[in-house]
């Protein structure tokens, strides 16, 4: 039986990254994790804003930041392309593997302790703190005064300590993807999105370039959706030559909870982080970036309960409330803005995606309620024909 301040289970951007930051902070952890190796399976279209690097004080580098992105072109379901082209890096396509691998060496270096093929197959609440047993290629039992639960959509460790974590099919993308080399593609410092109820029914179709010739090739779509994901996107790579001569070299696939924030991401001696507690990006799904600054917080909370030496939910909450003060609320609203494209005609969004530039659209995705707001406002008033349309759509952005 071996001890430790907290256990980390999972060992992916979010597990890692509060591994860090624990350690950093003065706490012995163990950060275990299933899988053989850090970093695989890629599930992943590595995508990743620049405003998250900086916030996470991250420097890229070359071994994991593959491909500058300057900008994206969004191609609307009748092929109009909306380019949106800033004059400096706003984001990077990762090698994911790399990057992990990365943040493994980084916990590490802090002090934490990581470990693979470390299967979490019971946890529990003991009068000393959390007891976890691991069974796999390692067989060990870990006691820890709190437990972090970085372990995915649906976390297990969570329903198993009394916080039920649920999430409706409709909250949910699948997704998959073909890593493709040997494709033709313009413009590759560019993100590339399509979109329309026969690309890709609530969601899109990606093409984040890895360099010349060489791009994730992948879609998401509702889970509920009856066809699969894959074939929607061998029909669309099928109708592009330039896409369909090329090789596929990986495939990756998941589910993305692109829905079903929770209010409630902590319980006596636990907090939940990343795709575990659905901090995603509702429109994009991207989740790296929020996980890992969840991570952050969540850490610091944690320190907090080792010094007052009260690890219980009453001290723990606070993560919630700042999460949701900083993220979650604009989250919720990116939700209601989904909510409302996706029960729009395609001619309805055709009409609409006339109306907005790129940046427009950029600054609706972005949840800020007061550039929006101005932004929408000022189109309404110079376009009634917008305002009909949209106000159709409005009552739809409530579930
Ligand atoms: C197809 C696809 C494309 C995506 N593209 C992007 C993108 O371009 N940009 C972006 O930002 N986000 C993207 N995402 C979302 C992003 O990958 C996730 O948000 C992110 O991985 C969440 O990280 P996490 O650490 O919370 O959880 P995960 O990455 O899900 O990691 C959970 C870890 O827990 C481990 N685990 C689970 N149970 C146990 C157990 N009992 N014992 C031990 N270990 C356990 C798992 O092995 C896993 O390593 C995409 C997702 C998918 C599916």
């Amino acid at each position: 039986m071996e001890e430790f301040d907290v256990i980390v289970v999972g060992a992916s951007v979010a597990g890692l990254r509060a591994a860090e930051q624990l350690a950093k902070k003065g706490l012995s952890v163990i950060c275990l994790d299933r899988k053989q190796e850090i970093g695989t399976p890629k599930q992943c279209g590595e995508g990743l804003g620049y405003g998250h690097i900086k916030r996470l004080h991250l420097k890229p580098d070359k071994r994991w930041a593959s491909q500058p992105i300057k900008g994206a072109a969004l191609y609307t379901p009748l092929g109009k392309k909306v380019e949106v082209l800033y004059d400096k890096v706003v984001g990077y396509v990762l090698e994911r593997k790399a990057f992990e691998k990365h943040l493994a060496k980084k916990a590490s270096k802090a002090g934490a302790v990581i470990r693979v093929r470390s299967n979490v197959s019971s946890i529990k609440r003991t009068k000393k703190g959390i007891e976890a047993q691991v069974n796999d290629l390692f067989s060990e039992k870990y006691n820890a005064k709190m437990v972090f639960a970085c372990d995915g959509p649906t976390s297990w460790t969570a329903n198993q300590l009394g916080l039920p974590i649920k999430i409706k099919r409709q909250d949910l993308d699948s997704g998959i993807q073909y890593e493709m080399t040997g494709i033709d593609f313009p413009q590759e410092h560019l993100i590339h999105l399509w979109f329309g109820k026969n690309v890709a029914p609530r969601g899109y179709v990606w093409l984040f370039p890895k360099g010349k010739n060489h791009a994730n090739v992948g879609i998401g779509i509702g889970a509920h959706i009856k066809a699969s994901a894959k074939e929607y996107l061998d029909k669309w790579i099928n109708e592009k030559p330039g896409i369909k001569k090329g090789s596929i070299i990986e495939v990756n696939s998941g589910v993305i909870p692109v829905g079903g924030l929770l209010k409630k991401m902590t319980a006596d001696r636990m907090i939940v982080v990343g795709d575990a507690a659905h901090q995603v990006n509702p429109i994009h799904g991207g989740g790296i970036g929020l996980a890992m600054e969840a991570a952050d917080l969540a850490a610091k909370i944690a320190r907090k309960a080792f010094d007052k030496k009260d690890f219980s939910n009453s001290v723990l909450q606070e993560y919630n409330s700042l999460w949701w003060e900083k993220t979650g609320n604009k989250l919720s609203r990116i939700l209601q803005i989904r909510y409302m494209v996706e029960s729009m005609s395609d001619k309805d969004f055709e009409n609409i995606a006339e109306s907005f530039s790129a940046e427009d659209i950029m600054t609706l995705q972005s949840g800020s309620l007061a550039e929006s707001a101005k932004m929408v406002s000022k189109k309404l008033i110079t376009k009634p024909t917008l305002m009909k349309t949209m106000l159709k759509y409005l009552a739809r952005g409530k579930r």
